[in-house]
């Protein structure tokens, strides 16, 4: 695609903080950006160009925003696939593609498009009914994670069962929707890969992340993580078979699993930027934002090198009442999304603790 120029529009779907921070990013390029999102106070709302408040499947908002916009994006993966329909008949460009959504969209597409690109997860079986799940279970011998296939997030929409009669009632306490059930993964830590990729296929995947999470919800991820150079190239070699096998273009964040012998499962993908990549802001040659912006836009990626070490703590509900000790600290760079309202567990803002590599 032709570079698009700055003074250009980029539309994007959703105005959560991604949406914020994507759109800020934006901005120091030059362009403008346009929001779809039907709450009217979202945090990208207040630091944008435009902002359609409307559902994502408003034909006529989405006809504005393919009109004005030199290329469409999204900051979340649940897109209903008819609003990605309608824009890309209207001809605007979409990155990432509606490809690259179904399979994150569903756990069990997922799981199934990383084995054949050859990018190893736990093993796994679909389950359609309180029998299948008990199967399953039984199939894969011991202890399984149960997870709906779609809308499950932050650790939400899964329960552990321990047996084929545990499994059943875990189907139906998920709301009897199909689910996937999977073997649990014994690993040692949990890390991320921020990859991008641009229209042309050139990719590039900043240091891995080490992350810890609580209650299902990311905490902590300190980066570079300290890996061996078998591990990173490893880390890269699947990023770029994920990347090729979706066609992907954009930024995506890929979940691993670290086992005992130093070799990685994909646990999941994000077709998107990543909390766990918020490091980069802080820590990296060009951030996460700037890389998708740059790659969606068809612009060079910018260069992935870590610049410094950062812990990146995720500010959850009234943890974000801090904030001015946190301003106090010489070496805290603080991100605060605009929430009017600190709910439990809601991700009001981050800070990002620097020091050098
Ligand atoms: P997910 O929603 O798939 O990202 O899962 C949320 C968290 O649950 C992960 O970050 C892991 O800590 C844990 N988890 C997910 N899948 C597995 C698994 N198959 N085995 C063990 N732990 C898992």
């Amino acid at each position: 695609m032709t570079p698009l120029a700055p003074g250009s529009t980029i539309g994007i779907l959703g105005g959560g903080q991604l949406g914020r921070m994507l759109a800020l990013a934006a901005a120091r390029l030059g362009f403008d950006v346009a929001i779809l999102d039907p709450e009217p106070d979202c945090p990208a709302s207040r630091v944008c160009a435009l902002h359609l408040c409307a559902a994502y499947d408003d034909p006529e908002a989405l006809a504005r925003l393919a009109r004005m916009s030199g290329v469409v994006t999204l900051e979340f993966e649940n897109v209903p696939a008819g609003a990605l329909d309608i824009l890309i008949r209207l001809g605007v460009p979409v990155a990432p593609g509606a490809h690259a959504l179904a399979v994150a969209q569903d756990r069990v597409e997922e799981k199934s498009f990383l084995n054949a690109a050859g990018a190893p997860t736990v093993a796994f079986a679909p389950a359609d009914s309180p029998e299948a799940a008990a199967r399953a279970t039984a199939e894969l011998r011991g202890r399984v994670l149960i997870k709906t296939r779609r809308d499950g997030y932050d650790g939400k929409g899964q329960a552990w069962a321990s047996s084929p009669e545990a499994a059943a009632e875990v189907f139906l306490s998920l709301g009897g929707r199909p689910v996937i059930v999977e073997a649990p993964a014994p690993f040692r830590r949990e890390l991320s890969v921020i990859a991008a990729r641009g229209w042309s296929g050139e990719s590039a995947a900043f240091p891995l992340a080490e992350n810890v999470h609580r209650n299902g919800i990311l905490h902590l991820s300190s980066a570079p993580a300290v890996v061996t150079a078998g591990q990173a190239t490893e880390a890269g070699r699947i990023a770029d078979r994920i990347l090729s096998g979706l066609d992907y273009v954009g930024v995506i964040g890929i979940e691993l699993f670290e086992l005992e012998d130093g070799s990685f499962l994909v646990n999941e993908i994000a077709p998107r930027v990543h909390n766990s990549g918020h490091w980069t802001q802080d820590g990296a040659a060009t951030d996460q934002f700037e890389q998708h912006i740059r790659a969606v836009a068809g612009w060079p990626l910018g260069p992935v090198a870590a610049r410094a070490r950062v812990e990146m703590e995720n500010l959850l509900g009234d943890s974000v009442q801090d904030w001015t000790a946190i301003a106090g600290e010489p070496n805290a760079r603080l991100h605060l999304y605009g929430k009017r309202e600190a709910r439990e567990g809601r991700k009001m803002g981050h800070v990002n603790r620097v020091s050098p590599l």
